[in-house]
């Protein structure tokens, strides 16, 4: 690839080339990969992540211990300046939970793994009562229920049912499949955005719920007689809601079936979640390892993953994974004691799971200030972000999100890791996790093309725990990450912006 050149305006003239030039070499690979595949470091640290830190719900009182213990991991990995940093305050308030038990007793007795929505509130200490089946298809079918529910558990109506499916629970992506995610998407028309009358019904069944104040509310979420893990509508100062439950759909199923046949169902329940002040506020958990080049140190390669995680399992897939492969990839770098032109710099995000404010919180501070349009100092400096959120399968390919000018840097950078089936270079964008952020502001953050492994059954549940790890993917991840990073921080170019933005 032959340079070309370009002269951008920064106060003073600076000349930048637009195709990477400077793939480290082979030797750096080789080394990159002894050191990610020839030890049993990232399973100590994936044990670490997940059974040890435990769940991360952004604010709790785990995900708070989580934030320290990861700052003080990121120092003994030898990373400089290890910080908790202030991201944005956070309007639901801290929320844990400190005991779940929900049993059905009549027509006889089964005990179900229960977890409680994030946010909700607690029963009045042990109750048993009737169980009631909200059958309602319109707003105006509720009325039927209007001051009858005060002493009931209530069950919510069903919404999801189990099919069977013939397809492996674990694959990785095929050849064909690779090759469509190659294809350019554009032009294409956008997907229509979802708008059914479904969530107006959900919406006016909650505010209903909220009114009338039965003792619990079950909904079914989850399979495999796992609950996923999801929370209730609240910001801090609202009315603590109703205790709301969610069982795995196969026991919110059988209970439903129960009384629409007629068969009485009584429940007994204890739940108990404690709320903490609206002052909470969302951290980043960030380190470095510093720039050592004079011109370019101040220039940020940033690698990152979300640190929170649902209250369910250990958030292993999601997101422990994400940190794993980027603490590791830290470690690799550090081992092998790379001195980086550019900054290399670890983002663990708070909060993602509820809006992105970890990595929304940090744009704003450090990258564009959307109130005054106002770009900040980090703008010009920012190189490259490179996220992982789609659980613990191998890279394939990577997302460059509409950037062409993007694909040579990669289509040089990859060559050496080619063999350990990363092939894929897509112009597709990608949604929903902290590489958006970056993206919406025309910067170049991109999320990987991975294998799917069992996320799509697993993320969000219960069961979303260190046995979902697939410890040589991450491996291989975080051997990509260590090389990506490393590249973009040595290249003499940097991926440009897009044009005209933000
Ligand atoms: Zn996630």
């Amino acid at each position: 690839m032959k340079p070309s050149f370009i002269c951008a305006g920064l106060g003073l003239m600076v000349c930048l080339s637009t195709a990477a030039q400077t793939r480290q070499s082979d030797e750096m690979a080789y080394r990159i990969k002894q050191e990610a595949f020839g030890n049993q470091k990232i399973v100590e640290l994936s044990q670490w992540f997940t059974d040890f830190l435990g769940p991360r719900l952004a604010e709790s009182e785990n995900g708070r211990r989580a934030e320290v213990l990861v700052k003080e991991k990121m120092t003994e990995f030898g990373l400089s300046n290890a910080r908790q940093e202030y991201a944005s305050g956070f309007p639901k308030g801290g929320w844990d939970n400190r005991k779940t038990y929900v049993a059905m007793t009549e027509p006889y007795y089964t005990a179900f793994a229960a977890t409680p929505k994030a946010w909700s509130g607690s029963t009045q200490g042990f109750v048993k009562a009737d169980v009631v089946y909200l059958d309602v298809n319109t707003e105006a079918d509720l009325e039927k229920y209007r001051g009858k529910l005060s002493d009931k558990v209530v069950l919510l109506p069903v919404s999801q049912t189990y099919t069977l499916r013939f397809s492996p629970l674990a694959s990785r992506l095929t050849e064909e499949e690779l090759d469509e995610l190659a294809q350019d998407p554009r032009p294409a028309p956008r997907r229509a955005r979802y708008r059914g009358g479904d969530y107006t019904l959900r919406s006016a069944v909650a505010r209903f719920l909220q009114t009338e104040k039965p003792l619990a509310v079950m909904a079914g979420d989850g399979t495999f007689n796992v609950p996923g893990s999801r929370s209730v509508n609240y910001k801090a100062g609202d009315p603590e809601p109703v205790p709301e439950i969610t069982l795995p759909i196969e026991d919110h199923g059988r209970m439903a079936r129960l009384i629409q046949m007629n068969v009485p169902v009584k429940m007994e329940l204890e739940v108990s979640n404690t709320f903490s002040p609206a002052d909470t506020i969302v951290n980043n958990v960030i380190a470095e390892i510093p720039g050592t080049d004079p011109k370019l140190k101040n220039e940020v390669v940033l690698i990152g993953a979300h640190l929170d995680s649902w209250h369910g399992g250990t958030g292993a897939a999601d997101n422990a994974s994400g940190c794993i492969v980027m603490m590791e990839a830290m470690r690799i770098l550090k081992e092998l004691g790379v001195q980086p032109r550019r900054t290399i710099r670890i983002a663990l995000w708070g909060a993602e799971e509820h809006g992105l404010y970890g990595s929304r919180g940090y744009a704003g501070r450090f990258l564009y200030n959307r109130k005054d349009k106002k770009k900040e100092a980090g703008y010009d400096n920012f190189a490259l972000y490179l996220n992982m959120d789609n659980g613990s399968g191998r890279f394939r390919g990577i997302y460059l999100e509409e950037n062409d000018m993007a694909v040579p840097f990669f289509r040089t950078w990859m060559q050496p890791f080619e063999t350990l089936g990363f092939t894929t270079l897509s112009l597709r964008r990608t949604g929903s996790t902290d590489h958006a952020t970056f993206n919406a502001l025309g910067l170049p953050a991109y999320q990987f093309i991975q294998d799917e492994l069992e996320y799509g059954r697993t993320y969000h549940t219960l069961m979303d725990t260190y046995e979902r790890l697939s410890i040589e993917d991450l491996r291989v991840n975080a051997a990509l990450v260590a090389w990506f990073a490393l590249n973009a921080a040595q290249d003499n170019a940097r991926i440009p912006v897009k044009p005209g933005m933000p």
